[in-house]
């Protein structure tokens, strides 16, 4: 058994992470009690199978989240508490207080969560405790906020020191202006990516920006809301995940996943794109072939990162099919749109691509697509973030709300220096050619030789 431990934290790392619960409870066939209630098409085994990754079983069979739920207010866990899929969690996982972090990351990090962490590291040594081989976490916040941004991240060193040799995978929700009008969003996402570079082993990253752009440009929602977005994301959570959570053979754990898709330690920020791209509660009644679903999946507008991977070139890519296909299918389309695009894909890395069919389709859908890709040009994203934060930083607009916490401003020059260096890795390996590869060696061992 490898067992993961999902944590979800602040406003939007509840709701995201809720939704996620709801999703996979449907796909695994539990019911909002907990109890299994199958499907009864013959895809029961399958559905329980590798169950306890994500559920541990209780008394009377059970199924019940692994998740620790955390909030620096109540009302968030109040609301998902007494929404459909509330009792299903464990009553003592939910951690709260009742300051809020006003959306100020210094009070997640650094003063109201540090006061609350302890209590949250409690539950999730309660729940390691439990667990037969824990393979690793997974947080869902957003990064432009207070509590999921500053108490995640610092949840996150804090289960990083404590297990060291255990992986971690994020979804982090990146702010857009579109999206939000709160002017610090860019401090906090900032001082956060600033610790998921150290922290975090796989982050999903998950762009206000494009979500929005998807919802209105495609789906043609008018005023799309969170409900909307978090629609996007959950599919694409369930998408992600799949590997994880039913038999397969290609990323079937999270340093699997991580092996085969972090060439360098540090670029582990990853575009996710899914397909069929639907809207909430419409009748999906889409029906895509596998070349349709492979052409959506690669494409800039089905990527839930406001980045086109056009003008960056692909370090690694994989993709996940979902329903009843043709594996030799999917294969052949995978090639085939690596041979027509391959100066997308760095050559000094081949075999870069991988994909894989899961049999069962997530609800509502015959088949999907989930693609999970480690693209340079997910540098787009960092900049737009590094311009609104160097705008406002310049002129140290807003810092009293942080040193007023007990920051010092050399952590936003740190921050703001390591997303700036992050950006420059991304651009020198889009640059990187086979036959530069060498002179870096050489340049290596003159160095050896001096030193
Ligand atoms: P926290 O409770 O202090 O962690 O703060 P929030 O989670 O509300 O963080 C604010 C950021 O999260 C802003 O960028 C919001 O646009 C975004 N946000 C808040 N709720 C949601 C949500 O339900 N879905 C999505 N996609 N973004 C959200």
């Amino acid at each position: 058994m490898r067992e993961i431990l999902h944590v979800q934290g602040g406003q939007c790392g509840n709701q995201i992470g809720s939704k996620f619960w709801e999703v996979i409870c449907g796909e695994h066939g539990v019911d909002p009690t907990g109890r299994y209630q199958g499907q009864g098409d013959g895809s029961s085994d399958l559905q329980l199978e590798r169950i306890n990754v994500y559920y541990n079983e209780a008394y009377g069979g059970r199924y019940v989240p692994r998740a620790v739920l955390m909030d620096l207010e109540p009302g968030t866990m109040d609301s998902i508490r007494s929404g459909p899929y509330g009792q299903i969690f464990r009553p003592d996982n939910f951690v709260f207080g009742q300051s809020g972090a006003g959306n100020n990351w210094a009070k997640g990090h650094y003063t109201e969560g540090a006061e609350l962490i302890d209590s949250v590291l409690d539950v999730v040594r309660k729940e390691a405790e439990n667990c037969d081989c824990l393979q690793g976490f997974q947080v869902c916040h957003s990064l432009g906020g207070g509590t999921g941004s500053g108490m995640g991240t610092l949840l996150i060193s804090k289960i990083r020191e404590e297990y060291p040799d255990r992986m971690m995978m994020t979804f982090s929700v990146f702010p857009s202006p579109k999206v939000s009008d709160t002017v610090v969003e860019p401090y906090n996402a900032t001082l956060s990516v600033h610790q998921l570079v150290e922290n975090a082993d796989e982050c999903m990253v998950l762009d206000n920006e494009a979500l929005y752009d998807i919802c209105f440009r495609t789906l043609k929602l008018t005023t799309p809301s969170f409900g909307d977005l978090n629609h996007l994301i959950s599919a694409t959570m369930s998408g992600v995940t799949c590997c994880l959570r039913f038999p397969g053979q290609l990323n079937s754990d999270l340093r699997k996943l991580a092996v085969n898709l972090i060439p360098f330690p540090r670029l582990h920020f990853f575009m996710v794109g899914f397909a069929p791209l639907t809207s909430r509660g419409s009748q999906q009644y889409i029906s895509l072939t596998v070349p349709e679903l492979t052409q959506q999946m690669w494409d800039a507008k089905n990527m839930m990162c406001a980045a086109d991977p056009r003008h960056g070139r692909y370090l690694t890519a994989s993709a996940m099919f979902r329903g009843k296909m043709s594996t030799k299918e999917v294969d052949e389309q995978m090639i085939n749109v690596q041979n027509k695009n391959s100066s997308y894909f760095v050559e000094w890395i081949p075999n870069n691509v991988k994909s894989s069919v899961c049999d069962i389709p997530p609800q509502g859908l015959k088949m999907s697509s989930t693609f999970v890709g480690n693209s340079t040009s997910i540098q787009e994203m960092f900049r737009r973030v590094s311009e609104q934060f160097t705008a406002m930083f310049r002129r140290k607009a807003f810092l009293h709300w942080y040193t007023g916490e007990g920051m010092d401003e050399m952590e936003f020059t740190e921050a703001e220096s390591n997303m700036n260096d992050l950006v420059a890795e991304y651009q020198q390996y889009q640059d990187a050619t086979v036959d530069d590869e060498g002179e870096y060696e050489e340049e290596d061992q003159e160095e050896n030789y001096d030193s």
